[in-house]
């Protein structure tokens, strides 16, 4: 007789773990299926994300970060210091305790929720069960439920003419487990794990990182305005951006690797000690559902989803990476909990016009809505509003006044369409915006509102006001 749940979740990831805990909120009996086997070979929950993912790689973007700041951002201060080392070996054993401390943390909130939680390898069968397979055995057992949600997530793309191999070319997880800093790093792919991850290693101490991207453009899911200035940023911090680039072979040696690429310059081979693969991520559906099932995919392995996550079978519903949408962590989180509140029989929904996307450098990129670009070639009238952090007293005091917030509000109902930044703090700031957006809000609102001072937030107030001509703190173009 199989075991039997209200709801299985199949996968443990952000997607899945907030899904099973939500259902368990709701008082359905829940089991939530995960594989995933950590370095030192034992279960642990979380995913990607808190494994291999957002946590490892924001743990070392932090740690690099003061180490960079201790070498050349204390003096301005006044404050005076020498003989600054590396240890990486403890900043790795850093990032490693925050991981374990976190994927334990979920295994306390599936205690404490009742959440069963089975270890192994989940496919789905027809009829709502799902045969579970632990790692390393032979035998199975199935599991069923009156209703199924998927979470399988993702992982990373591989290139043929590229094949991983040992610690000299790696995916993004083996990027976040260098054990020496590399002197020549190479990076296929400028995306957002390409990056951060370039970010690191350049602060540890990289002498040259090379960014190879095959687009002719920076950042294009960006706004332009964002990524022009990133860009610069970027290429000044000594990230070696080169777009329209494809490599066409690789050559590994003992303890580095030649690269051949082509672009608009010609042919090049270039040198690397380490080379990171980071040219985005695909569904980890092969072996989630049997043929009988007849679940349906799209032509990208993504499984086929309605704007509530519901699959074209009854009560089975998919969430996060496997689905159509960004790949971000809250994203997927979101959609756990709207499938778990639609199966106790609530209204939910997700709204994807506020999706946040932050890309965690210095300074930080973060944006929601629409981009300008993006407004233009729709053809929607928008007034913008821009502000520059140099004219934050805040952003001044911190000793960062690089870049610039941007409202984007429609013309006629002045609804903010999109708000888009790079800077000091981004990441938090860009909340106040997704706020602002959720609730219906104009820039005639955010400009309403009263913004503690000094605080960097008062830049998102400017930007507001001078969508309308009126910023304080900077010259207007118009008044109105
Ligand atoms: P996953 O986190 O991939 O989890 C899926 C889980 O299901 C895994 O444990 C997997 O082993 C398990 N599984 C798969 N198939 C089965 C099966 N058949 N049976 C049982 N278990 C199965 N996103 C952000 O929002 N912010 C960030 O800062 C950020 N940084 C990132 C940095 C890096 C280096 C990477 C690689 C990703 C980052 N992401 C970030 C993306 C984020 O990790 C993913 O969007 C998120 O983890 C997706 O959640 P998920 O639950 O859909 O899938
Ligand atoms: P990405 O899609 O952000 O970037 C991949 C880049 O590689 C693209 O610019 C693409 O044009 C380029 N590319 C593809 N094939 C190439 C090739 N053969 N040669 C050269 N360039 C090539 O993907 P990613 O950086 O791998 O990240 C994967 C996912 O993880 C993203 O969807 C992202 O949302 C998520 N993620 C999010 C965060 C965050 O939220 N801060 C951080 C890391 C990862």
């Amino acid at each position: 007789m199989a075991d039997k749940y209200d709801v299985i979740v199949v996968g443990g990831g952000p997607a899945g773990y907030v899904a099973a805990i939500r259902c368990a909120q709701l008082g359905l009996t829940t089991a939530c299926i995960d594989q995933w086997v950590n370095k030192q070979g034992k279960p642990a929950l979380g995913g990607t994300c808190l494994n291999v993912g957002c946590i490892p790689s924001k743990s070392l973007l932090e740690s690099s970060h003061w180490f960079s700041r201790a070498q050349d951002g204390l003096a301005a201060h006044g404050v005076a210091v020498s003989g600054i080392k590396l240890d990486l070996a403890t900043m790795m054993a850093r990032k490693d305790r925050v991981i374990r401390e976190l994927t334990q943390g979920i295994e306390q909130l599936f205690r404490a929720n009742k959440v069963t939680w089975i270890q192994g390898h989940g496919e789905l069968q027809a009829g709502k069960r799902v045969k579970v397979k632990a790692a390393g055995s032979k035998r199975a057992r199935t599991v069923s439920a009156d209703n199924i949600i998927l979470a399988p997530g993702s992982s990373p793309v591989q290139l043929d003419h590229v094949a991983l191999q040992g610690d000299i070319v790696v995916d993004s997880t083996g990027a976040l487990e260098f054990q020496d800093v590399p002197k020549r790093l190479g990076i296929i792919g400028a995306g957002v794990i390409g990056l951060e991850l370039g970010s690191v290693w350049r602060r540890l101490g990289a002498e040259t990182v090379t960014l190879l991207e095959a687009q002719d453009s920076f950042l294009p899911i960006a706004d332009e305005q964002v990524a022009r200035e990133a860009l610069r940023t970027f290429t000044r911090q000594g990230l070696d951006i080169q777009l329209n680039s494809r490599v066409t072979t690789c050559e590994i040696g003992k303890k580095s690797l030649q690269l051949h690429y082509e672009n608009e310059s010609g042919e090049h081979t270039a040198q690397f000690d380490k080379l990171i693969v980071a040219v985005g991520r695909r569904p980890n559906t092969n072996g989630l559902s049997a043929d009988e099932a007849s679940l349906l995919f799209d032509e990208w392995g993504f499984i086929h989803v309605d704007d509530q996550c519901r699959t074209n079978l009854p009560a089975v519903y998919a969430v996060g990476d496997a689905v159509r949408g960004p790949m971000l962590a809250h994203k997927g989180a979101e959609e756990g909990v709207m499938v778990a509140e639609l199966i106790a029989g609530h209204a939910a929904s997700v709204n994807y016009g506020t999706v946040p996307s932050v890309i965690y450098t210095i300074p930080e990129v973060a944006w929601v809505g629409e981009t300008e670009q993006a407004l233009r070639a729709s053809g929607v009238a928008f007034n913008s509003g821009v502000f520059p952090f140099a004219a934050s007293g805040k952003a001044r005091s911190l000793g960062e006044t690089g870049g610039f917030i941007k409202v984007l509000a429609d013309a006629s109902t002045d609804r903010i369409l999109g708000v888009h930044m790079i800077g000091p703090h981004c990441a938090e700031l860009i909340s106040e915006a997704v706020i602002a957006m959720e609730l219906g809000g104009s820039a005639e609102d955010i400009a309403l509102t009263m913004f503690a001072h000094p605080t960097l937030s008062e830049s998102l107030h400017e930007a507001a006001l001078a969508v309308h001509g009126r910023p304080i703190h900077m010259a207007a173009r118009k008044k109105t």
